[in-house]
């Protein structure tokens, strides 16, 4: 064993890993999955950097990994020959967790098996979920382009700290040895593994290598070492036909590409060849990350050009809005080596990204076709999807179609109400969309505002959420109907009221111009004016924004960001 020091992990790491043992042991087989995705990434890495520096592949470009088991040792090895890594990765990577809301995510646990496995598989386990099957996980690793003697030794039991030293690494990767527990044996077997890599692994685009079955030898004869065979199909998922690929496939390739451990809602698989030349599979989580709301959580597209991995997280590819969009997208059109500032202005990019963005709308649009599932959808992206409204113009059409709402005909919280289904409620004579947005949905359903509608029958949309205010600034028109906030300047029913109550209400306001004049004296430094409504039926007074003042929500949203 080589010289080694003894480091602590950082504190989110040994509660992480305490509570994942805990918890996924259940899917402890998911292990493997996690490790081979690590391994395909660092080849993806590697041939990234070769691009510009073929000599880092140091003579050995074939990229690959290999799994091999030592009976008599108890331990599995899963090896690659990608990028590895120096000490400092070693460090950084296998030792802390940089995510930011790293720790509202700990502290969201609550020691709940089956919910926390959930939050968990949502945060995503990685490397750590090796010791849900080893008491000890060694891993030796040389970083591309480094001297054999800055290769890197780290070993762990997982139970707080873990040894550091150096290690003399002719061959370039990293190769990460699992002393199984003595529970875990099952991982030993050939067979077993053979199935989990096709199960979970069969996607990886480099081969995932094992050891042929030993030959047998006559007695007294020293067996031969047995070769190696390809035990997945290692072509990139995205370039086969849809055809050929199974549900099962595209939602491990999910797993691999989100490390989500849910099923994606639903996909969207397709080759383009024309003005733009391009492959791209995009999938819809069933769940939010944690991170959703996190300013600097990752997001974008996994991006390949001709095959070759150049970028995790593109950006340019969609809209913020779209920002929980998972996908991959491989294109002929950018050349091997686009950098993240090229991708900024580049016209290919835009273009690409308004294909891109329509796709995913199709796929919402088809979506909404199955009630329950979109409902699934929108209760976990609907908030994220409605900015769309105020960012996407083009859109803005489908965008709205796509928006649901709670609303007075339902009778409760769920946005479950679409501007269609309004529509074809609207009572004769109706002209417009009625809404109302308050701070929150009790607010919005026991308003004053809504007593004159009640009465007349008449569906008002009820909106609660914080960007709801701002959202519906940009959302004007719906099937050539106005939408009206009820709670604005003057309401004009419209063909809903006849003569005799826009009379009735003139005379009002004849018969009681002087209480309000002396009222508006009163309330001078508060209010603009004062009227009589027939909005009310069994309030007494009610307070209204004008036309085109910010509405309480913005003011607050406002206020609270210190304006
Ligand atoms: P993630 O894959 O989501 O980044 P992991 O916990 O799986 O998280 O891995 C943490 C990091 O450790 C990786 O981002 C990578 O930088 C590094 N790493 C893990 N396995 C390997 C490997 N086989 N080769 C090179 N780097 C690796
Ligand atoms: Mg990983």
């Amino acid at each position: 064993t080589p010289q080694t020091e003894r480091r602590e992990f950082q504190t989110e790491v040994k509660q992480l890993l305490h509570l994942m043992v805990h918890s996924l042991y259940s899917n402890k087989e998911i292990f493997l999955r996690e490790l081979i995705s690590n391994a395909s990434d660092a080849a993806d890495k590697l041939s990234f950097l070769a691009l510009q520096d073929a000599a880092l592949y140091e003579g050995d470009g074939t990229l690959q990994i290999r799994i091999e088991t030592d009976e008599a040792a108890g331990t599995l090895t899963i090896a690659d020959n990608g990028i590895g890594m120096s000490r400092d990765d070693v460090v950084a990577n296998l030792g802390t967790i940089a995510r930011s809301g790293t720790a509202e995510f700990i502290q969201s646990l609550s020691g709940d098996q089956k919910k926390d496995s959930r939050l968990i598989g949502q945060f995503g386990v990685g490397f750590y979920s090796a010791f849900i099957v080893a008491e000890r996980v060694e891993v030796f690793t040389r970083k591309a382009g480094l001297a054999a003697d800055q290769g890197v030794y780290w070993s762990s039991e997982g139970d707080g700290a873990f040894e550091l030293g150096d290690w003399h690494g002719e061959q370039r990767g990293t190769r990460i040895v699992l002393h199984l527990r003595d529970e875990e044996k099952e991982f030993l077997s050939s067979w077993r593994l053979k199935e989990l890599v096709r199960k979970y692994s069969d996607h990886v685009a480099i081969p995932v290598m094992m050891r042929d079955e030993p030959a047998k030898t006559e007695d007294g004869e020293p067996p031969a070492e047995p070769g190696w065979s390809q035990a997945n199909a290692a072509t990139a998922l995205w370039t086969r036909n849809k055809s050929e690929v199974s549900d099962e496939e595209y939602q491990e390739f999910y797993k691999h590409l989100s490390h989500d451990f849910n099923d994606a809602l639903s996909w969207s698989h397709n080759r383009v060849e024309g003005k733009l030349d391009y492959s791209s599979l995009l999938f819809i989580p069933a769940k939010a990350p944690f991170d959703m709301w996190q300013r600097d959580a990752s997001r974008g597209l996994k991006l390949y050009v001709q095959r070759v991995f150049i970028m995790d997280d593109a950006e340019q590819f969609l809209p913020l809005y779209l920002r929980f969009v998972k996908g991959v997208v491989d294109t002929n059109d950018l050349s091997l080596n686009v950098s993240r500032e090229i991708l900024q202005n580049d016209r290919t990019v835009a273009s690409l990204k308004s294909a891109l963005t329509k796709r995913v709308l199709g796929m919402l649009e088809k979506l909404s076709g199955d009630a329950e599932k979109y409902q699934g959808f929108w209760n976990e992206f609907g908030n994220v999807l409605k900015e769309g409204v105020t960012e996407d113009m083009a859109n803005q059409e489908t965008l709205a179609k796509l928006m649901r709402f709670a609303s007075t005909e339902t009778g409760d919280a769920a946005q479950t109400v679409s501007l269609a289904d309004y529509v074809a409620r609207m009572k004769d004579g109706q002209e417009k969309i009625y809404y109302l947005v308050s701070d929150s949905h009790a607010n919005a359903a026991g308003s004053p505002h809504l007593e004159v509608f009640r009465k007349k029958g008449i569906e008002v949309l009820l909106l609660s959420d914080r960007i709801d205010e701002w959202v519906m600034g940009y959302l004007n028109r719906f099937d050539e109907k106005d939408l009206e906030d009820i709670s604005r300047g003057a309401l004009d029913l419209g063909a809903l009221e006849d003569e005799q109550e826009k009379q009735a209400q003139q005379d009002t306001d004849t018969a009681f111009a002087g209480l309000t004049g002396r009222i508006a004296e009163l309330l001078q430094q508060d209010v603009d004016s004062v009227r009589t409504t027939h909005r009310l039926t069994d309030s007494p007074a009610c307070l209204v924004v004008a036309e085109h003042d910010m509405g309480a929500q913005m003011r607050r949203i406002l206020e609270a960001a210190g304006q």
